[in-house]
């Protein structure tokens, strides 16, 4: 079938990853280039984090660290296996939602949590090697802003991953909401394991070494469309992360950026009801958008392939 998709984030490329793999031709048509998404700011490593958890998205969340544990066998996709420790901060924590990831070993002394392997994605590579694999299948890309789904035409179906900018598309959804994060980057001298401490009572606070930089986050700030970095809540980032990871101090800002989660009290992945042509929304995925990706994109072919939503 012929499917053009409304987003080119992480989202909207590995629906069109699958949908191009499995025979289907595909446009991807997107108002802004890839590094200039919110999927382009993320830290980003699999971790189900600001999104609701039902058992269709962690199953999504599980599907893609399988993926993404194979494509760690290839640097070129920028996907990198790490260890690190998600620390808890509660008496009794819930683990649950990372069941099924290896667990390396216990925390540092003095600390509670646990410790594991995740997949880290260094965006600037993967997001460049995921537009590689599109070019190499085939998939059309066409820069323009959509104002309205009936603008989308030589389609037989849609899919909206249009982040933030979905609500406009499917006549309002006042779900959808931004949750702003900045992050900063330094130089990396070597580190390799991160750290995750989400319930910091001083703040959300991550700390993820990729190849060239250490990303250090974060902040979610509901409902601020401020996409523009500050440096008061930079310098509060750095004061958390070096409270947790001493060999950070002193190292070079290499780099700043804030973006916007395309947050939604869950995610949204269903067909829209009575259009001329079958019309999927996939959007709303909060801090989860690469943690999710593969199953959603498998969840958006096998809806697409359903015999059920098409006309006679
Ligand atoms: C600081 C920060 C840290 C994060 N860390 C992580 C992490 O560690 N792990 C993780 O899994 N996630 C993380 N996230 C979340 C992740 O970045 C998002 O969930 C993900 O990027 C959402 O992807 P998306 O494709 O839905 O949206 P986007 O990346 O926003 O892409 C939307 C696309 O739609 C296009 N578009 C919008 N409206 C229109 C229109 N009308 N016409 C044409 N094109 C349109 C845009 O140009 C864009 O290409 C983080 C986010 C932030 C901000």
């Amino acid at each position: 079938m012929r499917v053009s998709i409304i987003g080119s984030g992480v989202i909207g490329m590995t629906v069109a990853h699958e949908l191009a793999t499995h025979g289907h031709e595909v446009t991807v048509i997107s108002d802004r280039d890839h590094r200039a998404s919110v999927s382009s700011v993320a830290a980003a490593i699999w971790f189900p984090y600001g999104v609701g958890r039902t058992d269709r998205v962690m199953a999504a969340a599980a599907t893609t660290f399988q993926r993404l544990v194979a494509l760690a066998d290839d640097p070129a996709t920028g996907v990198r296996m790490r260890s690190g420790t998600v620390l808890a901060r509660t008496a009794a924590p819930d683990f649950s939602y990372i069941s099924g990831v290896p667990v390396v070993s216990g925390v540092p002394d003095g600390a509670s949590g646990v410790r594991c392997d995740l997949p880290l994605i260094v965006t600037g590579v993967y997001l460049g090697w995921l537009r590689k694999q599109l070019d190499d299948r085939g998939v059309r890309l066409e820069s323009r802003s959509v104002s309205a789904i009936d603008d989308v035409t030589d389609a037989d179906a849609v899919v909206v991953a249009a982040g933030l900018g979905s609500a406009a598309l499917v006549g309002g959804d006042p779900g959808l909401h931004p949750v702003r994060g900045q992050v900063v980057r330094l130089a990396n001298p070597g580190l390799t394991d991160f750290v995750l401490d989400d319930d910091n009572p001083a703040g959300l606070t991550y700390v993820v070494p990729r190849d060239e930089d250490i990303v250090c986050g974060g902040t979610d700030e509901p409902h601020s469309w401020d996409e523009h970095p500050h440096g008061d809540v930079e310098a509060a980032i750095l004061a958390r992360a070096t409270a947790l990871v001493p060999a950070l101090r002193g190292l070079p800002v290499v780099s700043r950026a804030a973006g916007l989660r395309p947050a939604r009290p869950h995610v949204r992945l269903e067909l829209l009801p009575a259009r001329p042509r079958p019309v999927v929304a996939c959007y709303g995925h909060g801090g989860s958008g690469f943690t999710l990706s593969w199953g959603e994109a498998a969840d958006v072919r096998r809806l697409l392939e359903s015999p059920a939503i098409w006309p006679e």
